[in-house]
């Protein structure tokens, strides 16, 4: 089946009837798609019968000093990808076919949005659950397919849907990474060498975290411990040219994602955040405790 381009909701709805029956799985991205993206939309393809992406640079999700009019877009590119992985449809409205210009309403993602990454970026979350409530109203999807990469956002879609009865399934898909550590993003692009030397510094905090998590089996580190380890490097990236300038290190609840207690047993998502340069990055992986 070729892959049609829907640039607005009318056109989505032409090529949703168009698809036939069987299950459908949306992909919700803003473009500039890599491979992290290619493996969600593989995913997805294990999951329905035919896979809807949208392509959508959200302009309620960035704040007003955060890079919307810079975010890249490679629109050409991103279609060839969507084609190879076997896509039926690439949803890429404008901005005014998905906003109302007197639109009122708007999801509010809570306490839980307000905490570590959203501290950090106050109105993101609801910015994303808002455009991902709509995407999920006109793709009409069966199952949708996010990254653990962004660990909170999903985390609050699992929330959303069950909070609001959401009937669309929720599917968390690993995070991919370069062979050095460093997690796949659009926003890599923005790295020179060196920020790009300096960015390294997060995924090896993590892997020293979760060095420190799989010792502490044996020796009982503990929350702190797993923290003292990961801080350990950034600090020492903090020191490197361009520097790591640390936004937060949290070991967290996967569920609420407040700060996991001494005792805590179980999942643990350990989550770095960190501007080098111009760019702001963020990473995290799940430890068991
Ligand atoms: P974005 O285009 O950055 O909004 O991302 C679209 C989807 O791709 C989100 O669900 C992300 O979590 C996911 N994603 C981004 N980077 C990666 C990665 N390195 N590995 C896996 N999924 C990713």
């Amino acid at each position: 089946m070729d892959l049609t381009v829907a640039a607005d909701r009318a056109a989505l709805d032409k090529a949703r009837d168009e698809l036939g029956p069987g299950r459908i799985a949306l992909v919700p991205t803003m473009g500039a798609l890599h491979e992290g993206h290619r493996s969600l939309l593989r995913l997805a393809r294990e999951h329905a019968d035919h896979v809807v992406v949208s392509v959508f640079v959200n302009p309620l999700q960035f704040g007003p000093n955060e890079d919307f009019s810079r975010y890249p877009r490679t629109f050409d590119a991103d279609l060839r990808v969507c084609e190879e992985e076997g896509v039926a449809v690439v949803f890429a409205p404008s901005a005014e076919d998905m906003y109302l210009p007197d639109r009122q309403v708007q999801v509010s993602a809570g306490g839980m949005g307000g905490v570590v990454e959203g501290a950090f970026r106050p109105g993101h979350f609801d910015g994303v659950l808002t455009v991902v409530l709509k995407l999920f109203n006109l793709v009409r999807p069966d199952v949708a397919v996010f990254g653990q990469k962004d660990a909170q956002q999903l985390a609050l879609i699992r929330r959303m849907v069950a909070d609001l009865d959401v009937p669309v399934s929720i599917v968390g898909a690993p995070t991919v990474r370069e062979p050095d550590g460093l997690a796949l993003s659009s926003r890599n692009r923005y790295l020179s060498e060196a920020d790009r030397r300096t960015a390294l510094a997060l995924s090896r905090a993590l892997r020293a975290g979760a060095a420190r998590a799989g010792a502490a089996r044996a020796e009982i580190a503990g929350p702190a411990g797993i923290l003292d380890a990961a801080r350990a490097v950034l600090e020492e990236a903090a020191r490197f040219d361009p520097p790591l300038l640390l936004d937060y290190l949290i070991l967290a609840d996967p569920a609420t994602f407040a700060p996991v207690a001494d005792d805590h047993r179980g999942e643990a998502i350990l989550a770095v955040a960190a501007k080098v340069g111009t760019t702001r990055l963020i990473d995290n992986m799940v430890l068991t405790l």
